[in-house]
């Protein structure tokens, strides 16, 4: 368990951590994400004890490791606090073999031999590096590196595990094959994981739990599908690319709410408001629909109150298996798409089109 309590930073005039309080609970693995600069690396190495807060707490399984006791600053070196560390650019020692590396920390600790030849190998085999114990670094390839970087914090029996980006330097294939094989790893070994990654998919493929960050605070602690849904600010709901609009809500002598995005009001038959103010709106670009036909068809919506609005498309942007729609419906309306959705509904920029989305994924932050 890792408990931070208002722990500030800075460098010079940088404040790279404004008071930022979380727990990451035992046996969990959270991931943190966020904007380069918003203090992930920091947070991490204030944890590990390579760097120490200028202000607030961090306990780690309920011991104080960095703090005061009364007027006695505390600060617990990093290799007391049971911790391994895999950083972005693995770290490996170039001149050793792979079988070394793994072992230099138990041979450090002068662990008898037996033991450390017994621990280094069942612990490459785990990771999926057998065969690979007689290779140097620069024989392998960067998923195999990483590999070695996560057995040779894994070697140590930590109790908590950073990892610092470890797969930003890797193609997106063998991303997406270590990421699976890292998330079964870690479920087995029953660590404290915080992954610090900028990829926000990988975020919600890796942990159950995100922490988003954002200019030296926590911005928002949750479950993934929770955060998509409800973000609690413009920033977290912009970092996740979700459509966001200044809006007000209109309380109308019916009864009714409607919320006014530009010149377009739409009802909506949650009451959010008895009075007339101003609010931020999001919505998530996979609620939103498209297609030619001015209604929606879909067995699903059946019921529900639901909008359409006529639009124009001002932009596809293809990915790997998806489009990004970009429709001018009188407010920008960012809606994502299968690539044969894509194909099916002969969508091309310039064209009129209906986008379609129900009032209640129209989230109020
Ligand atoms: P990235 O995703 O790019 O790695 P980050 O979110 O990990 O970024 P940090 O590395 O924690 O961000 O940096 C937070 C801020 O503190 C940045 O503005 C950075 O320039 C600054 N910073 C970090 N370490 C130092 C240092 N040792 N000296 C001076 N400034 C620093």
């Amino acid at each position: 368990m890792i408990e931070l309590k208002n722990v500030k930073k800075s460098f010079g005039e940088i404040d790279a951590l404004r008071g930022v309080t979380m727990h990451v609970e035992k046996h969990e693995l959270l991931s943190v994400v966020g904007p380069s600069g918003c203090g992930k690396t920091t947070m991490l190495n204030i944890i590990a004890g390579l760097c120490s807060p200028d202000d607030g707490e961090v306990f780690i399984n309920k011991v104080l490791v960095e703090g005061k006791i009364g007027r006695r600053r505390v600060h617990v070196k990093p290799s007391k606090r049971k911790m391994g560390y895999v950083f972005q650019n693995c770290a490996l020692f170039p001149h050793m073999k792979v079988r070394d590396n793994v072992s230099y920390g138990l041979k450090a600790m002068h662990v008898p031999k037996r033991e450390i030849a017994k621990r280094s190998s069942t612990i490459m085999e785990f990771v999926g590096l057998q065969g690979r114990a007689d290779s140097y670094p620069d024989e392998l390839s960067g998923g195999e590196k990483q590999r070695v970087a996560l057995a040779r914090s894994l070697v140590m029996n930590p109790e908590v595990l950073l990892l610092d980006e470890p797969m930003v330097a890797l193609d997106l294939k063998t991303r997406e094959s270590l990421r699976s094989d890292f998330r079964k790893l870690l479920e087995v070994l029953k660590v404290t994981v915080v992954y610090v990654t900028h990829d926000l998919a990988e975020a919600c493929a890796l942990s159950d739990r995100i922490a988003v960050m954002g200019g030296g605070r926590l911005e928002q602690i949750g479950h993934c599908d929770g955060i998509l849904e409800k973000p609690s600010s413009r920033f977290v709901a912009e970092f996740l690319g979700l459509n966001v609009y200044d809006g007000t809500i209109i309380h109308e002598p019916s009864g009714q709410n409607k919320i006014r995005i530009g010149d377009i009001e739409i009802a909506t038959p949650r009451l959010w408001s008895s009075e007339e103010r101003s609010v931020t709106v999001t919505l998530r670009p996979e609620d939103v629909i498209l297609s030619s036909e001015s209604e929606i068809n879909n067995q699903k919506w059946c019921g529900c109150n639901c909008h359409s609005l006529e639009g124009t498309i001002v932009e596809i942007v293809k990915l790997k298996s998806n489009a990004k729609i970009l429709v001018d419906a009188g407010f920008p309306i960012r809606s994502e798409l299968t690539l044969s959705s894509l194909k099916d509904l002969d969508l091309d920029e310039g064209k009129k089109v209906y986008v379609h989305f129900k009032a209640d994924s129209l989230n109020i932050c």
